[in-house]
């Protein structure tokens, strides 16, 4: 590198051209500044030492062959001085392409071997490529000819969805204005159709022309997305029976209570508890019990609608929140799912099959508890109810007796019609 900046700074010397003219007037000034001198003293010297005409003669003749000498030896010098230095120029010359087309090389080789691709590109609706390195077929599908000036598909197409393309939008101003670069994670649509996930790391640069140009690299982290979203859900999930455990439960549980809050709506919690399933597991074993829970859990999630969530509490403790559902719905609700299960018989691996009753406990918002705690408290008392009167029954939760309990509670509204 330092190398390289000393021959940057040697051919800036040798290829000065400033004020060529002037230097050559210089030259030729004092050449005939010289030669006046010369022709206007030296001939009165020459007389004035050499008085006789034969000597004076031979004298001047000796003289001209001295002036063309010494003029020849003027001229030879400089000319080789140029010589010289055009001769180290070009050598400099061709040191600097050579070591230019290696670093060329080399930027190639690099990009071509990144796991993604490197771009130029315009900051426009169409994300307009300038230039896209060789790996753009591996992570596209696209030949880089055929994105380069949009000229098969501009790139903008390749992003998956209108306000996705907004945002990205929107992130790279935010970045260009404050001079920073921008990390983007976004879908990709490949040639083929398929959908990958990649990331983009750029900056803003200006071209030749001075114009504001995007460069930088994509790539491919549908690798690192997939196992993220495994992770995620593995937080959520309940891996025997793949429902929502028991955090993730309590937090769609907080949500809900906000938003019946937030819109005056009601909605119901349901605490269900296998009846004797300790049972099954000593006259089956716990594999028999864990094929039970699995077919239950289904069941229950197979009975309700896309908009309830079920979620496992623990051993074969169910929840399931019923967003906007009052005391009679939902209590209907907890009827159908208690028939529905006890009318099932389940197949065990050995060919013998089983039946299961349910214990469930019903409380509503805002009738039965005005916040997450004080509902699920008062639906797993009725659910323990449940248990005390008999099992396989529904219960419904006991209106709380405080009035502070429910000063935070809706509107009146028609479908509040508890009739207990
Ligand atoms: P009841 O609720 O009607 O009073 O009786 P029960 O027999 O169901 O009693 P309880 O609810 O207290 O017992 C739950 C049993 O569930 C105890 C435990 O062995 C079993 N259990 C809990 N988790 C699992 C599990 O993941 N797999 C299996 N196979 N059994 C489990
Ligand atoms: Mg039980
Ligand atoms: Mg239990």
């Amino acid at each position: 590198m330092a190398s390289f900046d000393v021959d940057k700074r040697r051919v800036r010397r040798l290829s000065d051209q400033r004020g060529p003219v002037r230097r050559a007037l210089w030259a030729a000034f004092i050449y005939v500044l010289f030669g006046t001198v010369w022709v206007a003293f030296s001939d009165r010297l020459v007389e004035h030492w050499f008085p006789a005409s034969d000597a004076l003669t031979v004298v001047q003749t000796w003289k001209g062959f001295l002036f063309v000498l010494l003029t020849g030896a003027v001229l030879f010098a400089v000319t080789l001085r140029q010589l010289n230095k055009d001769r180290k120029l070009l050598r400099l010359q061709h040191n600097q392409r050579q070591a230019l087309r290696k670093r060329e090389r080399q930027l190639s080789v690099l990009m071509d071997n990144l796991p993604g691709m490197a771009y130029r590109c315009r900051f426009d609706e169409y994300w307009t490529m300038l230039f896209v390195s060789q790996g753009c077929e591996r992570l596209t599908g696209y030949r880089p000819e055929e994105l380069v000036n949009n000229r098969s598909v501009p790139f903008a197409d390749l992003i998956a969805g209108e306000d996705i393309n907004e945002q990205l939008t929107g992130d790279v101003q935010a970045a260009l204005e404050k001079e920073e670069p921008f990390s983007l994670e976004y879908p990709l649509i490949r040639k083929d159709g398929r959908e990958i996930w990649v990331w983009e790391r750029g900056r803003g640069v200006e071209d030749d022309g001075g114009e504001l140009v995007l460069e930088g690299i994509v790539l491919d982290i549908s690798d690192r997305k997939a196992l993220e979203d495994e992770l995620e859900e593995l937080a959520i999930r309940d891996p025997l029976t793949g429902l929502f455990n028991r955090r993730e439960t309590t937090r769609l549980l907080d949500e809900e209570v906000k938003r019946a809050k937030r819109y005056g709506r009601s909605m119901a919690v349901l605490w269900i508890d296998f009846d004797h399933f300790k049972e099954i597991n000593d006259t089956h074993g716990h594999a028999a019990g864990d094929r039970v829970l699995v077919s239950t859990s289904q069941l229950l999630s197979e009975s309700v609608r896309s908009v309830d969530i079920v979620g496992r509490f623990g051993g074969e403790e169910f929840v399931i929140i019923l967003p906007e559902m009052d005391v009679r719905e939902a209590q209907e609700t907890a009827e159908r799912l208690r028939q529905k299960v006890g009318d099932t018989r389940i197949s065990l691996d050995n060919g013998e099959s089983v039946r299961l009753t349910i214990s469930v406990g019903v409380a509503v918002y805002p009738e039965h508890g005005i916040d997450p705690a004080r509902l699920c408290a008062a639906a797993d008392r009725a659910m323990y109810s449940a248990k005390t009167e008999g099992r396989n029954r529904v219960v419904m939760a006991v209106r709380p007796m405080s009035a502070e309990e429910t000063t935070d509670t809706l509107e009146p509204s028609a479908s509040n019609n508890d009739k207990r």
